[in-house]
């Protein structure tokens, strides 16, 4: 069964133009829908104050005070930075309903949400692969 067709993103890129750019490891999780091993990323325990952007693109989506320690492995926020940052799909592979969260310009895969973020902060958990984004630091 196939899910709904994709949306069109603004940046379209071939199969060959996305190697060019991106790392194997990158490629593999952003383009293939990968996932980095948990406690494996670079940015798991980041605890610096600054922005994550798309890797693939640049496109700004988490900002650190939003990120917060669930203990899943995986870089954890409770919120992006604006709403339409990030596109939001079904994903119903691995025989799991889950919703698979991905960059609103270039349709990178960037990880999944799931309904069981701090209660005081809205309830939801932003679980990202750290190989899918690259951090710039900043003093807010
Ligand atoms: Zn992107």
């Amino acid at each position: 069964m196939k899910s709904k067709p994709k949306k069109e993103y603004p940046i379209q890129k071939s199969k060959e133009e996305w190697e060019e750019i991106l790392d194997p490891h990158s490629y593999h999780v952003l383009r293939e829908k990968g996932t980095e091993r948990p406690f494996t990323g670079q940015y798991y325990l980041n605890k610096e104050t600054g922005i994550y952007e798309c890797r693939a693109c640049g496109n700004e989506i988490f900002h650190s005070s939003k990120k917060y320690d669930s203990g899943c492995g995986w870089p954890s926020f409770t919120e992006p930075i604006r709403p339409e940052a990030i596109d939001v799909q079904m994903d119903y592979s691995h025989f799991m309903i889950r919703e698979e969260i991905l960059c609103a310009n270039c349709g990178g895969h960037l990880g999944h949400r799931f309904p069981d973020g701090p209660q005081d902060q809205g309830g939801i958990r932003y679980c990202i692969n750290s190989v899918s984004m690259d951090f710039k630091k900043g003093d807010k």
